[in-house]
């Protein structure tokens, strides 16, 4: 069987040069006799292939020299307890912009280790969009500022950076980072489970300025503790070894495609072909307002109703998969993360135009 452009919104597709150079390497990796799987963690081979994927990462986004770079595990909902739990510092509140259903789970796990102040919200709007920054009633003493740059299940993105002033903007970046540039210096947190457009499941990546670290509740798992893992180069407990090694083998595969400046525009494009479409049609609807549309996952509907299943066959009939919308939204739900060549969305335009054509 042929590969199918899968539109799964995490895990999710990956590059096909990746997979293949990881076919390539998997029972021999570089004359080392071994898998990578296979490997310790403290020989000489996996520590080169860790500190390249770091060194790799730092370079497509720029990160400042006084920023840690961690690669955990636990995911980005371990993350939701770790943050509090490192950068609270004493302070016994902090900020969080609800803006779907990331953001709130985020919020619900915050609660258990101080009270939440949250600052904005979209739920008027069942999350259709980003609150305007003018609206925002952040807290002074706050311990830090929590959004969600992208919700992965909403479609609704962050297209800007809020400035927080001297509270720290701590930011769930899982379904959008690498897929556009960021000026890290605005962040004092950013956490990213790998599975949407780093990597294979199992790694989450935390960038954490300094000064912000090494201050944690005292119950905090040592493992999830920013300082201990920092100061073990993140092999404080026995990294995620593949994992890893394949978020190393995509950010090589970024900077062969020219960097994040360059898959942006890339990403542009490909997102503006779908909402064309879905804009100029009869048929597709998008409930996100314009300005906060995703570039990454994009839902749609479709106005007619009880034609779902329908259309999902046809796609899968032509090689398009995973186009079903979350049980929560209903529906269907594009996701086109970096991996997504334009020749997948070229192939779903044709035929949402074609299934329109006969059915709309
Ligand atoms: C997928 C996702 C998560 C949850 O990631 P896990 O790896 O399941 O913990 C959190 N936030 C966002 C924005 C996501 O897309």
């Amino acid at each position: 069987m042929e590969r199918l452009y899968n539109f799964s919104a995490g895990p999710a597709v990956l590059p096909e040069e990746v997979l293949k150079q990881a076919s390539d390497e998997m029972l021999n990796w570089h004359g080392s006799g071994m898998s990578v799987m296979e490997m310790s963690h403290r020989g000489k081979e996996f520590i080169d292939i860790a500190s390249r994927a770091e060194a790799d990462l730092r370079e497509l986004m720029n990160v400042p020299g006084n920023y840690k770079v961690l690669f955990l595990q636990g995911g980005a909902t371990a993350q939701f307890a770790a943050l509090p739990m490192n950068v609270l510092r004493g302070k016994n509140n902090a900020d969080y912009i609800s803006t779907g259903s990331w953001s709130k789970k985020a919020i619900s796990e915050a609660k258990k280790y101080c009270k939440v102040n949250v600052a904005a919200s979209s739920d008027d709007a069942n999350f259709t969009y980003i609150p305007p920054v003018e609206k925002w009633k952040l807290n002074k003493d706050a311990a830090y500022v929590h959004y969600t740059a992208n919700e992965t299940i909403g479609g609704v993105e962050f297209h800007w950076v809020p400035d927080t002033g001297d509270v720290p903007l701590a930011c769930d970046m899982s379904s959008n980072i690498l897929s556009r540039p960021v000026d890290i210096s605005k962040f004092g947190v950013i956490y990213a489970g790998a599975q949407k457009n780093i990597g294979q499941a199992g790694v989450t990546v935390v960038i954490v300025r300094e000064d912000l670290i090494g201050n944690v509740m005292t119950c905090t798992p040592s493992f999830l503790d920013y300082k201990l893992q920092a100061e073990a180069d993140s092999m404080y407990n026995t990294p995620p070894t593949y994992a890893v090694y394949i978020a190393g083998l995509v950010f090589q595969w970024l900077k062969k495609q020219g960097g994040l400046k360059a898959i942006e525009e890339r990403n542009i494009r490909k997102a503006q072909m779908l909402y064309d479409l879905i804009d100029s049609s009869e048929l597709y609807k998008s409930p996100v307002t314009k300005s906060d549309r995703s570039r990454m996952n994009i839902p749609f509907t479709l106005k007619k109703e009880g034609m779902d299943d329908l259309f999902l066959k046809q796609a899968k009939e032509r090689g398009l998969v995973t186009l079903k919308g979350h049980r929560s939204v209903g529906g269907m739900r594009a996701s086109i993360y970096n991996a997504m060549p334009e020749e997948g969305i070229r192939r779903l335009c044709e035929f949402m135009k074609d299934f329109q054509a006969k059915n709309g």
